[in-house]
């Protein structure tokens, strides 16, 4: 797969993309990146490339013929690529988008900065709008590497066990079962005896129900009316093997004020 990401600040991605997954997927083929820096077609000695709103009000919005440009720019390397913007205004990204986007050969990504872009922008070059959640960031650019991340261990070959994307939370519509590795007690905890009990098809029953309980625990907006399945309430009218220690509500962080 090809990414381009449209972007004032390339030096953002020089880190993020030297590490782990992304660094695997470039070193083997699987992923090519590079970025259009905005700046290059920028106005002026100072290569100027936002201005004040019209109608007034705070900050600065991106101007649509340096950004229209730039997009261009990457257009020509990536002429397949749809060009995605991304904006806390855009639909949210899911798993199930992240999924789609891998299928794509080429995706040209472009961050906005400031109080975002001029909308004739979005009109005349952009073909779909993603955020990362209800939250506004500074920049696109930390959002782009959120979707490249995602998407970049869902392509063949980059993750060393093809089952451990498979089996993650939202891949079926539910969370991860929680997991344990050594040592067996940890301050006073014991692992649920079951997972050392090498019996595979008590693993398995033990880690989907918890799945299922953790999910309706947590995020019960993934479990809506009809979701679950016999086998599902099967699991959850059978006791053994208890999930009911390893229940233990999402912590949340209180506000100090
Ligand atoms: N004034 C805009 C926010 C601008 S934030 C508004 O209220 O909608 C500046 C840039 O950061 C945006 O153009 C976008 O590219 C990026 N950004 C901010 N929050 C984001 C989010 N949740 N998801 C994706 N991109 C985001």
């Amino acid at each position: 797969m090809k990414v381009c990401v449209v972007t004032l600040f390339p030096e953002f991605f020089d880190g993020p993309m030297q590490v782990s997954i992304p660094a695997r997927a470039i070193e083997r083929g699987e992923l090519r990146f590079d970025t259009v820096q905005i700046r290059d077609f920028g106005k002026g000695v100072h290569r100027s490339v936002d201005d004040t709103p019209y109608g007034g009000g705070a900050g600065m919005v991106m101007r649509a013929v340096e950004l229209g440009r730039a997009t261009a720019a990457a257009k020509e390397r990536l002429p397949n690529a749809p060009v995605v913007l991304m904006s806390p205004q855009g639909a949210r990204l899911t798993q199930g988008l992240a999924a789609q986007l891998a299928e794509l050969d080429e995706l040209i990504l472009v961050c906005g900065r400031y109080e975002g872009v001029d909308e004739r922008f979005v009109e005349r070059h952009v073909d779909a709008e993603l955020s990362i959640g209800d939250v506004v960031l500074s920049g696109g650019e930390a959002a782009a590497f959120c979707v490249i991340d995602a998407v970049t261990r869902l392509l063949p070959g980059v993750l060393g066990n093809a089952d451990s994307a498979r089996e993650e939370s939202f891949v079926t519509p539910r969370l991860e079962h929680p997991q344990f590795t050594r040592p067996p007690v940890y301050d006073g905890l014991s692992v649920p005896p079951v997972l050392v009990s090498g019996d595979h098809a008590r693993i398995d029953r033990w880690r989907r129900k918890a799945a299922l309980l953790r999910t309706l625990q947590r995020r019960p907006d993934l479990l809506p009316e009809g979701a679950m399945s016999d086998d599902d309430l099967d699991l959850l009218a059978d006791d053994r093997d208890p999930v009911d220690g390893w229940l233990q509500k999402p912590r949340k962080l209180e506000s100090s004020s």
